[in-house]
């Protein structure tokens, strides 16, 4: 790709990128790419492919790609907790997982008030051990990548797990279609995305913020920005806040003040990103078919605890 991988839309911009540092194709083959998760003990990125019912995995050393796990339950979003282990969305488990160092998967969540979850689409944990996911319907809409089914909740809710009672509670509920979300780093913060759109030209495409309360609430929630290219999906912050976000020409950065600064540019639409590499400045890009990889000049905020 070319010198022209990176749009700079504000001056703030300029010294995120390296305009030699090209956006690589790394490997392609999927049928919808999404969830990356990177594991710096490891060196490996774990994927989605979720129409695909497989996870994938990246060896950052070895270059090689594989499949990690499959079935995958129609995994989508995946994240690593302050542990180091795979937290996964699962839509054909309609659940959220984990994968035990010992290789165990074990449910989080599956069920709200006795009834099942749509399908868990995304999922980011706090440092105080709690684990927060949106359930839209995407994986029951139909059977391409879930198992098409009624919703029992009828409703697409944002959940937090509590991590000393495991007890589920709702944070957020007026949703149409909650999808990827991200805390601050000072974790004050709490950005969800709305992909309402996909079901309504009448619904939002936008991405809200919300102040986390003591105590695991949510308050506030106003419109932090609505997509200029396509769909936001999930997102990442880096170490000063900054949102680089999923959108349908490539990754979007903002600032916290809510400016589009800059945009990596992708030739495939793009579901969702992680920071990865051993500095946290290498930027993981699920594209649709593809896994790209750009290296900023900016490094992720850090999602494991140095002490775990
Ligand atoms: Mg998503």
């Amino acid at each position: 790709m070319a010198a022209s991988d990176y749009q700079i839309l504000d001056p703030r911009f300029r010294r995120l990128v390296n305009a030699s540092a090209h956006v690589q194709k790394l490997w392609s083959g999927c049928q919808w790419a999404e969830g990356p998760a990177y594991f710096p003990a490891h060196r490996s990125l774990v994927w989605s492919d979720i129409p695909a019912n497989r996870l994938m995995r990246f060896d950052e050393a070895g270059l090689g790609v594989s499949v990690f796990r499959q079935p995958s339950g129609h995994a989508n979003g995946n994240t690593i907790d302050r542990q180091g282990r795979l937290v996964t969305c699962e839509h054909g488990g309609r659940r959220v997982s984990r994968t035990e160092h010992d290789g165990a998967i074990v449910t989080l969540a599956d069920r709200f008030e006795g009834k099942r979850l749509n399908s868990p689409n995304d999922v980011v944990v706090r440092s105080d051990g709690s684990i927060w996911f949106t359930d839209p319907t995407y994986g029951i809409d139909s059977d391409y990548e879930g198992d098409k089914a009624d919703s029992e909740i009828g409703a697409s809710n944002v959940y937090r797990v509590d991590p000393a009672t495991a007890a589920i509670t709702i944070v957020a509920s007026d949703f149409i279609q909650p999808n990827g979300l991200a805390f601050s780093p000072d974790e004050r913060h709490l950005y969800i995305v709305d992909t309402g759109r996909s079901h309504g030209d009448e619904h939002p495409a936008h991405m809200r913020v919300f102040d986390v309360e003591e105590g695991g609430t949510l308050r506030g929630g106003r419109v932090f920005a609505d997509c200029s290219a396509g769909f936001f999906d999930g997102l990442r912050l880096d170490e000063a806040g900054r949102i680089w976000t999923s959108a349908g020409d490539g990754v979007h950065c903002y600032d916290p003040d809510g400016t589009l600064i800059g945009k990596v540019l992708v030739p495939e639409i793009v579901a969702n990103l992680c920071f990865g590499g051993p500095k946290r400045n290498r930027l993981y890009i699920c594209g649709t078919t593809s896994l790209y990889a750009a290296f900023l000049l900016v490094n992720g905020a850090r999602l494991i605890s140095a002490s775990a």
